[in-house]
């Protein structure tokens, strides 16, 4: 068996590993790197492609195989929210470029040619997907063939979340001759999460006593519809006073619309509730122009480079009133969120905006850390241990912390590993 590392090695970002038998050849993840958009030159010959979950960067370049038509396999939320992310790629990309070489018929053969499955057999090979606590359908896959067993976590978090439980690390499969995890987290040690949701909260106060306005750039899928269900039960129970609070993003609109159709992917808690992601105290709205101030709102692009996030941040950045909140750990570099908050200034169009709005990052991340990361590597005692999907200094510093319990790799991209 062979295992090649063609994107996501020493960086987040790009996701695609290919696991090659002598019957069988799969790709584990297909995805985009956060900086270019159809970049990634990978083999297209694959027998059927596994996707952990819909974020663009273990997703994004499916449209590639959208001719090929291998098999893919997933959740039905990844297939769901993964089309619907390919769909609205589509419609953005052909905006900014008349070349571009994809239709929303490609982003819907994707659909077509995709196995809704938890287990599969391939020739020689079968696939099983665990719960990975990362976002909703989020899936730690399972190889086994050749007689040997592959582990690739995906994104996967241990800790529960408000709306999702986390990953049982009990119910893997022990003992795999190899491990595939993602090390977004390796070197990080993060506080508790109730802690930074008190945190957010605090500061949400802070700003709603200067009658501020509060951006929170969010993606669409998941980590929307977690902000807004968090921010409308607090104002349902006091803990933040009634305010404006808008989403506007119409793909999580829609992605909201799949969540309350698909309750079992959440806790028990929520799949109590009968349509648990409609909410009392966040409105949808379509456009900025729609926004009565003082407002909280959630809105993409999640990086702030782009779209409705964008256009606020521009707006509301030079009032010392004003706040934007971020959750995500990474922003790519040359993002104007990066700069905004780093340098206190971004540059738009040619113009340079200076920024007095506070700018706070809370880590409410959807990732195991270094400690979840050690605990997991214990449990299931890998012989071999591959990092991915994280920076290199990440990787170097969870690498230093389990060498002693398992063989550790940090391949270049396009590195193989003969097992
Ligand atoms: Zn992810």
């Amino acid at each position: 068996m062979k295992i090649t590392v063609h994107g996501g090695a020493r960086e987040i970002g790009g996701s695609c590993i290919g696991v090659q038998t002598e019957d069988c050849k799969v790709a584990l993840d297909y995805g985009t790197r956060f900086e270019e958009s159809s970049n990634n030159q990978f083999p297209e010959d694959f027998d059927a492609v596994i996707i952990s979950h819909a974020h663009l960067d273990h997703s994004g370049q499916l449209l590639s195989l959208s001719k090929k038509k291998p098999v893919i396999v997933g959740s039905k939320i990844t297939r769901e929210v993964t089309v619907a992310l390919l769909q609205d790629m589509v419609k953005v990309q052909s905006q900014n470029d008349y070349n571009y070489p994809y239709f929303k018929h490609n982003a819907n053969a994707i659909r077509e040619h995709w196995w809704v499955r938890d287990h599969v057999a391939l020739p020689g090979m079968t696939v099983n997907l665990h719960p990975a606590g990362h976002v909703a359908g989020a899936r730690v896959i399972s190889i086994h063939s050749e007689n040997k067993n592959v582990l690739y976590t995906g994104d996967f978090c241990v800790h529960d979340s408000e709306i999702l439980e986390g990953c049982n690390t009990n119910a893997l499969p022990k003992k795999p001759d190899v491990l595939i995890a993602e090390s977004t987290y390796g070197g990080k040690i993060r506080s508790p999460r109730n802690e930074l949701v008190d945190e957010l909260f605090s500061k949400m106060l802070e700003a709603m006593a200067r009658k501020g306005n509060i951006l929170i750039p969010t993606f669409a899928f998941h980590r929307s519809q977690e902000m807004a269900k968090r921010i409308d039960d607090a104002m349902k129970k006091g803990l933040l006073p009634r305010y404006n609070v808008y989403t506007i993003s119409n793909l999580a609109n829609k992605i909201t619309d799949y969540f309350n159709e698909n309750k079992n992917f959440f806790t028990k808690e929520i799949q109590r509730q009968k349509q648990p992601f409609k909410y009392s105290h966040v409105k949808h709205l379509y456009r900025t122009g729609q926004i009565k101030e003082p407002a909280v709102v959630i809105c993409t692009s999640g990086f702030g480079h782009a779209g409705a996030s964008l256009s606020l941040l521009k707006d509301w950045a030079e009032d010392e009133n004003n706040s934007v909140l971020l959750t995500s750990g990474y922003l790519p570099p040359d993002s104007p969120l990066k700069s905004a908050k780093e340098e206190r200034r971004f540059r738009n169009n040619g113009d340079s905006i200076s920024v007095k709005a506070e700018i706070e990052q809370i880590e409410l991340s959807g990732h195991a850390d270094q400690l979840e990361l050690v605990q997991m590597v214990k449990e299931l005692k890998p012989e071999k241990t591959i990092l991915v999907h994280g920076d290199i200094e990440q990787a170097q510093a969870l690498s230093e912390e389990i060498e002693e319990l398992t063989e550790v790799w940090i391949p270049e991209k396009g590195e193989t590993i003969a097992i």
